[in-house]
């Protein structure tokens, strides 16, 4: 349950007009890698962290938190490669730095497979080398190294624990989001108590609310599965996110939901989920690198064939002729149009770059499949009776045909070729809604993307944009 009075009552954040406001009292606040398979949640962190900052009356929230979705492909990630950043205003930034510092310390997995990093940068604008750390991170894979060097030129103070890999994330997370295309997820959180316990989510609510205000919310229902989409299943401190184009879409989507539970609170970030950010990148079959992800165009040079499992691989050859094989996996939903393919077509592929083992050259994992153009299949077939049309049977090889109805004979007569009838339509094919990932773009948002500035001081956040029962 929400109290949504509550909710408005304690979080309205006006934002003052950019004019009024010093440059230098801007904070990026970018971490990551405060979780672990053993539990803990970095958005649950970046809850906890936002309840801090909001008490103190001298800050501003000059956007909402970001969810920045990194490279799904890298082997590090816990589950989603989520990284947050907060940008505000403040006036003691070396009071908040110090809180944030042992707050990350104090509620990470440390020791448990967190490898947290947190980063700050100070001042309105994000320079152009942390932006472009941010692109690489959504489709190549970054060294700590190569974050911490960054950080040094760029002025931004960083703390790391574990390994501190986590400041890859922190660095490309403040980078992040600054303009293109987004969408909004408010995500609910439980009480501590009730964690591991069963989610109870109405079903009906959750179609009904999707039919409502579709296309402006998204992954809620899966349809052909009968399954809702919005919660996890683990132990995790999350008990629902509702995913959309706006900020009210899904604060009401939340409150059409009327959970029984009683929950810890629930807020609203700004995301690169359902973008395909990560695909934006074209790879050269001759430069690609492990754990890459972007997209190829090229040619399908073998017949796909369907292997166990009813996953099914192929060849592909790109712009370069470098030539790679790429696997379909069956809960995609996309085998059978993948199957369907010929020698020939030109396609676009999705993808990610799969290790190779031992036997195997990397692989290309599809994520979507867009048909750019089909080639014609002729097949040989006998040729038909010129007297009765029945179609001929071959008398041996170079012996002619024979009709078996009417008994003509024709010595000479040779296989025809006949146009086949493809029954594969050119476009866009994604998989199914329970395979996504988080960064996959749902097939109604193509031509949905923003293109208007993310980040823009001037604007006010929605009133109900955080609740928190404590
Ligand atoms: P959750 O989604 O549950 O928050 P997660 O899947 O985000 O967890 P993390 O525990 O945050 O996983 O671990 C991801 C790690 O990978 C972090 O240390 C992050 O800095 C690092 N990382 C993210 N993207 C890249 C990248 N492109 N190259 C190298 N390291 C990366």
């Amino acid at each position: 349950m929400i109290d949504m009075a509550k909710a408005g009552a304690t979080t309205t954040t006006a934002t003052p007009d950019l004019c009024t406001l010093s440059q230098d009292t801007i904070l990026h606040i970018g971490f990551d890698d405060t979780d672990s398979t053993c539990g803990k949640c970095t958005t649950h962190l970046a809850f906890k962290i936002t309840g801090y900052l909001l008490k103190n009356p001298d800050t501003k929230f000059l956007d909402y938190p970001l969810l920045v979705r990194l490279n799904p492909n890298i082997p590090m990630k816990t589950r989603g490669n989520g990284a947050v950043c907060l940008r505000v205003m403040a006036r003691n930034h070396e009071r908040i730095i110090q809180d944030i510092r042992q707050l990350i310390e104090k509620e990470s997995a440390i020791g448990m497979g967190a490898n947290p990093g947190v980063a700050f940068l100070n001042g309105g604008l994000v320079p152009e080398a942390l932006k472009e750390f941010g692109r690489f991170a959504m489709f190549d894979i970054l060294s700590k190294q190569k974050a911490e060097k960054i950080a040094k030129e760029n002025c931004v103070r960083h703390f790391t624990f574990g390994n501190g890999q986590g400041l890859v994330g922190s660095l490309a997370a403040i980078g992040s989001l600054e303009d293109g295309d987004h969408t909004f997820e408010a995500i609910a959180y439980r009480k501590c108590k009730n964690y591991g316990t069963t989610r109870q989510i109405n079903a009906t609510r959750v179609i009904q609310y999707d039919k409502r205000t579709f296309p402006n919310t998204f992954s809620n229902y899966d349809q052909n599965h009968r399954r809702v989409l919005i919660a996890p299943h683990g132990p995790d401190p999350v008990f629902c996110g509702i995913r959309g184009e706006s900020p009210e879409v899904v604060v009401s989507s939340l409150e059409w939901l009327q959970p029984e539970e009683i929950l810890e609170g629930y807020m609203v970030f700004r995301s690169n989920q359902g973008t395909n950010m990560h695909l934006q990148n074209e790879l050269k079959l001759s430069a690609i690198r492990v754990y890459m992800a972007g997209y190829v165009r090229g040619k399908v040079i073998t017949k796909p064939q369907t292997i166990q499992g009813g996953h099914v691989i192929f060849g592909i050859k790109d712009s370069g002729g470098v030539t790679g094989s790429a696997a379909v996996y069956e809960p995609t939903g996309l085998t059978k149009i993948a199957s369907q393919m010929e020698i020939g077509d030109v396609i676009e592929i999705g993808c990610g770059v799969r290790k190779a083992t031992c036997n195997r050259s990397p692989i290309l994992n599809v994520e979507y499949i867009s048909i750019l153009k089909i080639v014609q299949i002729w097949d040989l077939t006998n040729p038909p009776c010129k007297y009765c049309t029945k179609k001929m049977k071959s008398e041996g090889k170079n012996k002619g045909f024979q009709c078996d109805r009417c008994r003509y004979k024709d010595g000479n007569a040779k296989k025809i070729p006949v146009l086949r009838d493809r029954d594969v339509l050119t476009g866009l094919y994604v998989p199914t809604p329970k395979s996504h990932r988080h960064l996959t773009k749902p097939l109604h948002r193509y031509g949905m993307e923003k293109k208007s500035l993310g980040f823009n001081p001037r604007s006010k956040l929605i009133a109900r944009w955080f609740f928190t029962s404590s």
